[in-house]
């Protein structure tokens, strides 16, 4: 059986933009010598992560991906968050994602200008986040607000009179006021009233946090270096907590994964893999990505057969509209990744969880390029260039992320015949 490599190159679609007469992978196809040998010697094709048209968010994306049913197993994006930054939502515990966020008043409106303020990251997000915890547990709220990386932090709400099925604080876009949060449709009277005040909650949490924030120091300070005032957070991502099944007892893998952001680590500890630190993996453009390959080597070398390695600034830079920026960061990922061709015994895969369209800034429900690859004989195709026009010649044709980890197990040599039901374990029959 072949150990296996899933890379998820986070955002990796995108559309064509003029600037590069192609997508950023398109525009450097004909320079990319890792990516192009990975797919000249492997099976290519396009990837829906969920479905055509369905815009993943990443931790859906993964998921599906994994091979997990959304509909039925996706626990709400806090709960990864939580997981990403070591909290581990108790049942009584509500997690929520959150931004610091850039707004000004208007008519007793707060309207959003950057949900990202400027992606503020460092000492300055830590203390802010800081600052408003401490108010939090002052003013008597149920919560504790927690900074995970760059503007990024999680919110945990306690109690169990509450109900995480609640709509999101954040806009998801720029230059309309913050939302206030209510609790979702159909919904049972008892639960409806759980959510009620758990929105009540998040609401009150929003005008303390302007309150305390804009006035904050860091942010006169901001404003005097000509910087984007963090003076808000954004929440999102309710859901209700769900046991997930184990990415070992779903698929018999054991599991190591490398990621930078409390997102992607949420999912994977969520799924019970096991981490594998890499120092200067950040989750940026100036992430160690050698290292982070490393790392990936490392985990089979311990003895771990299968690695999921996360690389997350391709999103970024498409959701900041920079295809050129992205493009190059792309291009290093590829050398980066130059001594996984030296692998054995290794089946590795290179796709992304959604298309990130640097042209409009969002997620998008276009497929991703895919790529399987192993160094032994295996069925190959004819593509020779690793992007999105490439990949659709490809021998794989177009796949659902669901579909994924079925071909992995079989290109790994852990498929039996469908109908067949062989024995797993390991006792004999004994006639005497
Ligand atoms: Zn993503
Ligand atoms: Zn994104």
């Amino acid at each position: 059986m072949k150990k296996v490599i899933l890379i998820i190159i986070d955002g990796l679609g995108d559309e064509t933009a003029e600037q590069l007469g192609g997508t950023p992978l398109e525009y450097i196809a004909p320079k990319a010598e890792t990516f192009n040998m990975f797919a000249e010697n492997g099976l290519c094709g396009l990837l829906y992560p969920i479905a055509p048209g369905v815009a993943p968010a990443s931790d859906t994306g993964h998921l599906s991906i994994f091979g997990y049913d959304i509909r039925k197993e996706y626990p709400g994006r806090g709960y990864f968050e939580a997981l990403g930054a070591n909290i581990k939502p108790k049942p009584n515990q509500i997690a929520f994602r959150t931004n610091l966020a850039s707004v000004i008043p208007k008519n007793k409106e707060l309207i959003v200008i950057d949900r990202r303020a400027g992606r503020i990251s460092g000492e300055e997000a830590e203390e802010l986040y800081r600052a408003l915890d401490e108010k939090l547990s002052e003013n008597g709220f149920p919560a504790k607000i927690i900074h995970t990386l760059e503007h990024r932090g999680v919110l945990v709400i306690e109690g169990d009179e509450y109900l995480g099925a609640v709509t999101d604080t954040d806009p998801h876009e720029v230059g309309v006021p913050i939302c206030a949060s209510e609790p979702w449709e159909r919904l049972s009277p008892s639960e409806r009233e759980m959510a009620e005040r758990t929105a009540n909650i998040l609401n009150e949490i929003t005008k303390l946090a302007y309150d305390v924030l804009n006035k904050h120091p860091i942010n006169k300070m901001r404003e005097e270096r000509g910087l984007p005032k963090a003076n808000v957070i954004l929440i999102r991502g309710g859901g209700i907590s769900k046991t997930i099944m184990s990415f070992r007892e779903k698929w018999g893998f054991k599991a190591a994964f490398v990621a930078a952001g409390a997102l992607y680590k949420g999912v994977a500890r969520a799924l019970g893999m096991d981490e594998i630190h890499v120092e200067g993996a950040t989750g940026t453009p100036k992430t160690n990505l050698n290292g982070k390959v490393e790392g990936a080597l490392r985990a089979l070398d311990k003895g771990y057969d299968f690695v999921f390695l996360h690389i997350k600034a391709a999103d970024n830079l498409s959701h900041d509209k920079k295809p050129l920026e992205k493009a190059d960061f792309l291009l290093r990922i590829n050398h980066a990744l130059k001594p996984i061709l030296g692998l054995e015994d290794t089946v590795v895969v290179i796709t992304g969880d959604h298309t990130t369209s640097s042209i409009r800034g969002r997620h998008m429900g276009l497929p991703v390029p895919m790529v399987i690859w192993s160094k032994e004989e295996m069925r190959r195709d004819r593509v020779k260039k690793f992007c999105e026009s490439a990949c659709a010649e490809g021998g794989l044709g177009v796949l659902r992320g669901h579909d994924l980890m079925q071909l992995i197990l079989d290109l790994s040599d852990r498929s039996v015949e469908y109908g067949t039901y062989p024995s797993k374990s390991k006792l004999v029959l004994s006639v005497f």
